[in-house]
C-alpha cells in the first residue's frame, strides 16, 4: 500500500514495516481505487456493523461499485466469503483489482445485473444492496432466499427510499436514516457540508 498516508492511519505505522491498515471497519476511502462512486467511510462503517458478519458466513454484495463493502466484509475474518454483482465492466474489473491489491482472494466477482445475475448462485447468509434497488429485486430476494437470511439495503434517492419505507412496513426490521455533515471551507471560514442522507433498512427475512 505505497503512499498510504490517510490521517486515520497516522500513528499506526509499525516500526520497520511501513504503513498499517486500521483493524476497524470503515477503512479509508483511498485504499480502494474508485471513481467517486463508493460508500464513504462513515456510512461503510455503519453498514458493516449492520451486516454483522459471523464466522463462516457468505455475503452477496449487490451493486459492488469498488467492492469496498465486500472487501471490508472479507477483512473481518478469514472464514468469510463474498460474491459481488456489478453490471459495469470497468467497475467489475476494478473490484477484482481492489481485491487483489488488498489481498482478498475469497471474493467472487459476477459481471451482471441483479436480479437476473443472481440465478444459480449459491445462497448467502447475508445480502447487501448498494445499487440496483427495485421492486423486482426485493420481490426476487423475498421469494428466493431462505427464511432467516439477513438483508441490509442502503438508499439515497427518494424513489429507493420510498421503496424501503414500503418494505419496512410490510416486513418490519430497522429503518435508519444516516445524516452526516463534514466541516469544510466556506469562504474564509468553515461551514457544515451535508452529505446526501442515506436510508438503511436492515431486516431478517
Ligand atoms: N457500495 C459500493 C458503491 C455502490 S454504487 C462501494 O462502496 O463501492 C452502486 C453500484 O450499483 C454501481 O456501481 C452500479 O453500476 C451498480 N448497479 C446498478 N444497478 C444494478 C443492478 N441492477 N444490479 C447490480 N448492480 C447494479
Amino acid at each position: 500500500l505505497g503512499g498510504f498516508d490517510h490521517p486515520v492511519c497516522v500513528g499506526l505505522e509499525v516500526a520497520g514495516e511501513g504503513k498499517a491498515l486500521p483493524k476497524a471497519s470503515g477503512k479509508p476511502d483511498d485504499i480502494f481505487e474508485n471513481d467517486g462512486q463508493i460508500t464513504k467511510r462513515p456510512v461503510r462503517a455503519l453498514t458493516l456493523s449492520a451486516l454483522a458478519p459471523k464466522r463462516g458466513e457468505h455475503l452477496w454484495d449487490i451493486g459492488g461499485g469498488t467492492g469496498s463493502i465486500s472487501i471490508e466484509w472479507l477483512m473481518c475474518d478469514p472464514t468469510l466469503t463474498a460474491t459481488t454483482i456489478e453490471p459495469r465492466e470497468d467497475r467489475a474489473d476494478r473490484i477484482r483489482r481492489n481485491a487483489d491489491t488488498l489481498g482478498q482472494d475469497r471474493l467472487q466477482v459476477v459481471h451482471g445485473t441483479a436480479p437476473t445475475a443472481l440465478d444459480g448462485l449459491g445462497f448467502p447468509d447475508v445480502v447487501f444492496i448498494g445499487g440496483g434497488l427495485s421492486t423486482e429485486l426485493l420481490n426476487w430476494l423475498h421469494a428466493a432466499l431462505p427464511v432467516g437470511t439477513r438483508l441490509v439495503a442502503n438508499a439515497v434517492t427518494l424513489e429507493s427510499e420510498a421503496l424501503l419505507a414500503q418494505w419496512h412496513e410490510k416486513l418490519g426490521g430497522e429503518l435508519l436514516r444516516i445524516e452526516l455533515a463534514q466541516a469544510s471551507a466556506l469562504g474564509p471560514r468553515r461551514g457544515w457540508k451535508s452529505a446526501y442522507p442515506v436510508v438503511q433498512w436492515s431486516v431478517i427475512l
